[in-house]
């Protein structure tokens, strides 16, 4: 499998967030925000941060192949699926902080012998939506937290699925089979790979099975949310 050069992988998304973050701001003025909770003005308000801050952690660590462990923050239900669908959906992006945190500690609490955090890449229709990979934010923002390198230009989508939520669990695995390549980069490493929800860890396995197709030693798989 080809090494992938770094650079060449993620298209520069330097304008297109500047452009999305504009968008967000004109969307604003013409249709003015509302908070999950009802507040007007706020896309995430200030209440809903500190609920959010003080949801506890629920961590819940499964084993099983080829994802070496399987953990997440807490059930997708709550204040914690509104702050991920604000995060990912209405550009509420500086929840990143927040969110990360809490994959930080749950992953402290696993202690997973952990050489390189890979974020789930985003189908490239979906980034060019959104401007922004929620997943690969996560990842850095994880990564400074926890002094642990992150390298989202180490495994890409080699082709298009369809969105996962609109399809059953079967279906789920056959839609993203076959969809990752990583780089050969990550021969011996021990990975850790965040996204934000899992549901039933089919693109997890996916990334795991492509990463170790290229020689990755282990790879576990840590989300905010399951489902
Ligand atoms: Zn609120």
């Amino acid at each position: 499998m080809s090494h992938l050069e770094p650079g060449l992988i993620l298209p520069d998304t330097g304008n297109r967030s500047w452009l999305s973050q504009f968008e967000n701001w004109l969307i604003d003025l013409i249709f003015p925000p509302v908070c999950s909770c009802g507040r007007v003005d706020y896309h995430f308000c200030a209440d809903c941060l500190k609920e959010l801050q003080r949801f506890p952690l629920k961590s819940r660590i499964a084993s099983g192949q080829p994802l070496n462990g399987l953990a997440s923050t807490g059930i997708y239900a709550g204040i914690l699926e509104r702050a991920i669908r604000a995060f990912k959906y209405d550009g509420v992006t500086g929840l990143d902080k927040h969110l990360a945190e809490r994959l930080q500690r749950t992953y402290e609490g696993t202690h997973w012998p952990i050489d390189l955090i890979i974020p789930v890449p985003l189908a490239e229709k979906r980034l060019d939506e959104r401007g922004y990979n929620q997943s690969e934010m996560l990842g850095a923002c994880m990564s400074k937290i926890g002094a642990i390198a992150c390298r989202s230009d180490f495994m890409r989508r080699i082709r298009e699925t369809d969105q996962q939520a609109r399809l059953s669990g079967e279906q789920r695995v056959v839609n993203v089979r076959n969809a990752f390549e990583a780089s050969d980069a990550v021969k011996g490493l021990a990975i850790l790979l965040i996204d934000d929800v899992v549901t039933t860890g089919s693109t997890l396995n996916e990334c795991a099975r492509a990463l170790k197709r290229v020689g990755a030693k282990a790879v576990y798989g840590l989300t905010v949310g399951r489902a």
